[in-house]
């Protein structure tokens, strides 16, 4: 029976004795002797190693090594040996498993070999080796997914197969060569149905349609693949497998259809050439989401700004080639470094993604939107009459950021400015065109912002004079050379000098006086400022303990920039000149512009307080030119309020709406106990108005110009010959 049996078996078996003579052998290793031109009875009766011997010709190393492995299993040296060898015959690449096994217990005995062809097994892993090489080499998905269906040909497995993708669009299926046509839609149909929505319940519903019972075991996984039943004029039974991503989300559907049942080297190959699938699939994703990186801007999604330079070179070329204009936008937001640091990155990032969405809003179709870094964004724009669409675009724009944004629970009002230039009209090289827009943009900037402008050449004058400034106020500020300071005198009501303002002097061997309206705010943009008002206050402070030294006490008024107030060594540096120079901190005044107060940094104001605890007085510059309500000057670490010019200029011209504002701001000062400047006097009737409403103190070229200190001194010493009648600043003196 057991002969009968071991014959009926499609296994090449022999039993051997312990000196390797072949006892017995199965029917399948008769047959195959014999079609390979052996011996018909399978060399039954002859010395196994022998009939190995003509083999060592041609696999000379892998039959040495049979021969070897058996005798050690024969000698009971090992109780198992197995070897994959090459046994390929004049038309065909073989392979064979041979696995040989003591049978009688220990020591030497007999032993039974077995040959089994591999060929299939083998040539599948050379074969899914050379796909993972493949996918790390960045060869295509479609490329890769063909390998993958290839693995499963239908000559070894007996199935056909198909690899569907998931995706938005109408999905391309992947199939195995030699796939009739119709079964390619029918496998279509089947992924499409088993992936719409949850391949699971899909599946389940697929099973249960064709009986869960009968062709799925109900304890089966559906990642196992479900059997999908025949339909239609195909006979074949589909075998449906998910294939996940590493993310284990469905990615794809992998079909098999085959007219034999399932069996378990379908599995083995099947869940192999899925998970390679997967791996490739997994593998193309990484791969777009890095060139995504590479070409968008993680925060807003816009194009970045490569994809922003390859589209103006196209735009340039097209332009130069045809004779098309279009135009190039960049713009920034106004202050958004305020945002940033009031709020925190987070808020930032959010707003600069709806920024992002409004910009898409305003340009639609008509534009390429790309952010170039920070808070600055370009557009190209093609159009037949750029300079007209940069200006319609430009307003849209500018106009879309009227609504406030709302950013995590936050109302936040911002501006933009906005600058363009036109090919081939201001330039027709890439890298001006961006300049050029650049510089009508820094226009907007310093001409208020929230606003837009084209590039004109009378505007690039005064870029390049800027730059000049930039470049000699830095040397200056580097040499020391050329700046100097000047102290205005500041009189009580009698006229009597009480204190000075120290102003700088910048005198430039080419360019000649620089005033400090004029480079003052280049210095603030540039951070030179912190330099230079470090500089500024150490010469007003060494030059205050001089006077005291000569006997004079005058009170000294030095401006501080918003720029340095805003940073967080302020004080720090405040409190350093003072004990550098000596200088007695009650009589030193700084003077603060209002905007820096409007600002509402709690750093500013932080700061602010420090230097006031040091008895330093401070002062609030240009009064009335802010949009601060009077009712904030209220716990303002500040003594004095210096009204602006301009009010005290429409005295002259008998403006009642001068008046009665210098009257309410002299009125609250007063009620505050602080005491009122006003500057720019120049008339003796302006002044004498002034007194009428109450000012405390008055600077103005009616009194004395801005002087070199030695001058100061000579007043101060003439005032000391006329007999003294001290008249203090009135502080909270009323009407
Ligand atoms: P400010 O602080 O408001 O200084 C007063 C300006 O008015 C000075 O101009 C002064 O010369 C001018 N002035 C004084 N009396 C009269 C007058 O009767 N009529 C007219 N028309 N003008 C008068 P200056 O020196 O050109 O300074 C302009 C601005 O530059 C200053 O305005 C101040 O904001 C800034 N500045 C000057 N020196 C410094 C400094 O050392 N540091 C900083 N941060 N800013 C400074
Ligand atoms: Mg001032
Ligand atoms: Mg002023």
């Amino acid at each position: 029976m057991w002969h009968e049996a071991a014959d009926a078996s499609d296994c090449h078996i022999a039993i051997l004795d312990k000196e390797g003579g072949i006892l017995a052998v199965t029917a399948a290793w008769r047959r195959f002797s014999e079609q390979n031109g052996g011996d018909p009875a399978g060399y039954v009766g002859c010395n196994y190693f022998r009939a190995c011997e003509p083999n060592a010709a041609g696999n000379g190393e892998e039959s040495l090594a049979v021969s070897a492995g058996i005798r050690e299993v024969l000698d009971g040296k090992r109780s198992e040996f197995s070897l994959v060898y090459p046994c390929h015959s004049p038309v065909e690449q073989r392979w064979f498993m041979l696995r040989a096994a003591r049978i009688n217990g220990n020591g030497p005995g007999r032993a039974v070999v077995r040959h089994e062809n591999v060929t299939f097994a083998e040539a599948f892993e050379a074969e899914a080796t050379r796909i993972l090489e493949q996918i790390v080499q960045n060869e295509l998905l479609t490329t890769v997914l063909h390998g993958v269906v290839s693995l499963l040909e239908r000559k070894h497995t007996g199935v056909h197969c198909g690899i569907m993708l998931k995706s938005e669009d109408q999905p391309e299926v992947i199939v195995s060569q030699g796939c009739p046509a119709g079964l390619v839609e029918e496998i279509r149909a089947r992924a499409t149905a088993a992936m719409s929505g949850d391949f699971t319940s899909s599946l389940i519903q697929l099973a249960n349609a064709v009986g869960r019972d009968r062709l799925n075991p109900p304890n089966a996984k559906p990642d196992d693949g479900v059997v999908a039943g025949s339909r239609g004029c195909w006979p074949q039974v589909f075998r449906l497998h998910p294939i996940r991503n590493s993310q284990k989300e469905l990615a794809g559907c992998l079909v098999l259809c085959a007219d034999t049942p399932y069996s378990p080297v379908h599995k083995t190959v099947c869940d192999k050439a899925r998970s390679i699938a997967a791996i490739a699939i997994s593998h193309a994703a990484m791969r777009d989401k890095l060139s995504l990186e590479a070409w968008y801007d993680p925060v807003t999604e816009l194009p970045n700004r490569f994809v922003f330079q390859d589209r103006l070179q196209n735009a340039l070329r097209r332009g130069q080639s045809r004779g098309f204009e279009f135009a190039v936008l960049t713009l920034d937001l106004d202050h958004f470094e305020l945002i940033n640091d009031a709020y925190g990155r987070r808020v930032g990032d959010t707003l600069l993604r709806e920024v992002a969405q409004r910009l898409h809003r305003s340009i639609g179709a008509a534009g390429l939107v790309a952010r170039l870094g920070g808070d600055e964004f370009g557009i190209v724009v093609d159009s037949p009459d750029a300079a007209q669409e940069a200006d319609t675009m430009s307003r849209a724009i500018v106009e879309g950021f009227q609504a406030p944004f709302s950013v995590v629970g936050k109302e936040i009002c911002l501006t933009c400015s906005v600058g363009a230039s036109i090919f081939p009209v201001d330039t027709v090289e890439a890298a001006e065109l961006v300049h050029k827009a650049d510089t009508a943009r820094n226009q907007v900037k310093r001409s208020g912002r929230n606003n837009w402008k084209r590039f004109d050449a009378a505007v690039e004058i005064v870029a390049q004079e800027r730059k000049d400034i930039e470049r000699n106020l830095r040397e200056a500020v580097k040499s020391g050379r050329g700046l100097h300071l000047v102290y205005q005198p500041q009189t009580d009501s009698r006229e009597r000098i009480i204190g000075v303002e120290a102003l700088l002097r910048w005198d430039h061997p080419v360019l000649g006086r620089v005033s400090p309206s004029r480079f003052i705010p280049i210095a603030e943009e540039n951070g030179l400022i912190v330099e230079i008002g470090c500089w500024v206050l150490r010469e007003a402070c060494l030059q205050a303990v001089r006077w005291k030294r000569e006997g004079f006490d005058v009170r000294m008024s030095v401006n501080a920039s918003t720029v340095q107030v805003c940073r967080s060594d302020f004080a720090e540096t405040v409190t350093a000149i003072i004990a550098e120079t000596g200088v007695d901190p009650e009589s030193l005044e700084l003077e603060i512009t209002e905007s820096a107060l409007m600002r509402d940094l709690d750093d500013g104001r932080r700061e602010m307080d420090k230097v006031r605890r040091l008895g330093v007085k401070m002062s609030i510059d240009d009064f009335g030119t802010g949009y601060s309500s009077l009712h904030r000057l209220q716990g303002l670490p500040v003594e004095t309020i210096k009204i602006d010019q301009s009010f005290v200029r429409e005295l002259e011209g008998g403006s009642r709406s001068a008046v009665s504002v210098i009257q309410a701001i002299v009125t609250l000062a007063h009620d505050l106990n602080l005491t009122v400047v006003a500057e720019g006097v120049e008339t003796r009737a302006q002044i004498e108005i002034l007194k009428s409403l109450g000012c405390d103190v008055f600077q103005g070229y009616l009194l004395h110009r801005p002087l070199m200190a030695e001058s100061v001194s000579e007043l101060l010493q003439a005032e000391e010959r006329v007999p003294k009648e001290v008249v203090l600043p009135s502080c909270g003196a009323g009407i």
